[in-house]
């Protein structure tokens, strides 16, 4: 599942003639390769998804001072900025996906990922938590469970700091672990 704006970007990618039908032939086969080899990253991405659509929702629901809180500026910004990570996420998801395709994913960019992927979560979750107030602590609604899941994986398949290390190592050939 794409965004919109994620969607018109591949949209862009196919009429440029950029990788174009290699795109469009594989898309399928790059999703599926990183929801099987992939788990973290994809994984935490779907997390910020259903937690940036529960608190979309709410938000249109909820009446405060008149008027749904969708329709406040602080609420906005919480939800553009949402969604602009998760697009991001996405792309990078879909590259990934890609390049496993092709049998040219490395280490370092599939920690790259799982690194960027769940950080991006946890702040969606927790933002889309605070849009929810009072309800966002209960079981009524998913992003708790989420939030709860995510502090799990960003330490279990290499830790937040580990990964970065990983990354470090990659771009400037040095080691950082010891
Ligand atoms: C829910 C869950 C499920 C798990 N499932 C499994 C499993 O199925 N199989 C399995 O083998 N393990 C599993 N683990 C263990 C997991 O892999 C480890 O917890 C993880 O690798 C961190 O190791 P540690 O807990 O010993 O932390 P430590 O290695 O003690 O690290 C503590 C902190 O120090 C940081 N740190 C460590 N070394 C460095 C360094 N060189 N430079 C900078 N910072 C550093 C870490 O990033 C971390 O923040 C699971 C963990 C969790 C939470």
């Amino acid at each position: 599942m794409f965004t919109p704006a994620a969607e018109e970007l591949f949209a862009g990618e196919e009429e440029g003639g950029v990788e174009a039908e290699a795109a469009a032939a594989s898309e399928e086969d790059a999703i599926a390769r990183v929801l099987n080899d992939d788990d973290e990253a994809e994984g935490a991405l779907g997390a910020a998804m259903d937690c940036y659509d529960t608190a979309l929702r709410y938000s249109k629901e909820r009446i405060q001072f008149g008027k749904p809180i969708a329709g406040f500026q602080l609420q906005q910004k919480k939800l553009a900025e949402m969604i602009t990570e998760i697009t991001k996420a996405q792309l990078l998801t879909y590259r990934l996906g890609q390049l496993k395709n092709e049998g040219k994913a490395t280490t370092g960019q599939i920690s790259m990922a799982k690194r960027n992927n769940v950080e991006i979560a946890l702040k969606i979750a927790r933002e889309a938590r605070q849009m929810l107030g009072g309800m966002g602590i209960t079981g009524d609604f998913s992003i708790m469970r989420h939030m709860m899941n995510l502090e799990s994986v960003v330490t279990y398949e290499g830790t937040h700091d580990i990964h970065l290390l990983i990354t470090g190592l990659d771009i400037t050939g040095e080691n950082a672990f010891v």
